[in-house]
């Protein structure tokens, strides 16, 4: 049976919405549409400007649509590195980017920190004039931290020629990220934007599109100056994923803005975390025991290894709660829960209740 709410943290739960949307695309023949036609043209434009409208991207921020974060790294590198890129990082999603941008680029650095830190960005080992990329994940899933605002915006006034690229897959649609503060913004749409895997956001600066062309960058199907040029046209360069683009136009257009989405995340994150520190239930206590490190919209769980697959387990088989598990290091130790927008907040009602049923009957 499937579980009647996830908190998997992607693919994630999806908006119970798109269940008709998937019907409408078919009935309204997307599915056969073609990709260079004035119909997807003009879905496309009515997308882009629905996502500037409910996230807050700048009008001369550039939009384009990727099939993952994860061709993001590899875009990244190849059309936006001749040199190098410095990464910092604290968990997997951090390091595999450094990883597969160094293997293109070896003089690609990086410094790993820990995760209850929260890193200075005046001392950073990189040298802005040598450095074409400095590469962060606003939020790592894998250890449910966050790099706050203020970091960002520190970081970036201190980079000088070099660009600011972040990672944001898994608050991309769940947190007020300040746009105007770095240059490069991606995201998948299987996280805090409740569709289906299989589509990436990348978004530009005006600034980074200027060095995309500048670099000019051609060897590639996927290369930047290619996509930016299609961009223009509202298309892409290369046949791409129709069904869930037009998903996303339906839910983003459907959907309230970052403004009142974000504070509402924020509040349930609290809410969770207090729990989890306060009450302690069962022995479950936050992964992070930094709150300035902690993540808003992936909260990290942590007790003893056979704790976590017994609360796993019951919550599954009593509750219909599908946790989501841990990840590299702490995957046995932690399981973690997606606040993500189409999580809906009656499945953390029902998670609260289930633990505070478990608590009850261990103290009886
Ligand atoms: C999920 C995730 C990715 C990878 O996303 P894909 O859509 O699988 O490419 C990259 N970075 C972070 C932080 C993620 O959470």
């Amino acid at each position: 049976m499937n579980p009647q709410f996830t908190f998997n943290p992607g693919p994630a739960a999806v908006y119970p919405e798109v269940r008709q949307y998937l019907l409408d695309a078919y009935d309204e023949g997307w599915l056969s549409a073609p990709h260079r036609g004035e119909r997807f043209q003009a879905m496309v434009r009515q997308c882009t400007e629905n996502l500037r409208l409910k996230l807050n991207i700048p009008q001369d921020y550039t939009i384009l649509f990727t099939s993952s974060a994860t061709e993001c790294w590899e875009i990244l590198a190849q059309s936006l590195t001749p040199r190098r890129s410095f990464h910092l990082f604290n968990g997997s999603f951090g390091q595999k980017w450094f990883d597969y941008a160094r293997a293109l680029r070896p003089g690609c650095t990086g410094l790993r920190f820990d995760v209850n830190d929260v890193p200075d960005a005046a001392t950073l080992p990189f040298d802005p004039a040598e450095t074409d990329l400095v590469c962060i994940t606003q939020n790592e899933t894998s250890t449910a931290t966050q790099l706050r605002d203020q970091f960002v915006l520190n970081l970036f006034n201190r980079i000088g020629p070099a660009l600011l690229a972040v990672d944001a897959t898994s608050s991309l649609g769940g947190a007020a990220l300040k746009f105007i503060k770095a240059d490069v913004w991606y995201g998948s749409v299987q996280k805090c934007l409740g569709l289906p895997a299989g589509l990436g956001l990348l978004v530009l600066s005006p600034r980074a599109v200027a060095r995309a062309r500048e670099i000019n960058e051609k060897a590639h199907y996927n290369s930047l100056t290619s996509m930016i040029t299609n961009m223009l046209n509202h298309q892409t360069t290369h046949t791409p994923n129709v069904l869930d683009i037009y998903l996303l136009s339906r839910v983003i257009a459907q959907r309230e803005g970052i403004k009142t989405i974000a504070p509402h995340l924020q509040e349930r994150a609290q809410k969770l975390y207090d729990y989890f520190e306060q009450v302690q239930p069962l022995g479950l206590r936050p992964l992070i025991d930094n709150p300035d490190a902690r993540s808003v919209t992936v909260v990290g769980v942590q007790g003893p290894a056979a704790l976590i697959e017994e609360v796993k387990r019951r919550a599954r088989d009593e509750a219909g709660l599908q946790l989501g598990s841990g990840y590299g290091d702490h995957k046995a130790t932690s399981f973690r829960l997606a606040n993500f927008p189409a999580v809906p907040d009656a499945a953390f009602e029902a998670l609260v209740q289930f633990l505070e049923k478990a608590r009850a009957a261990v103290s009886a």
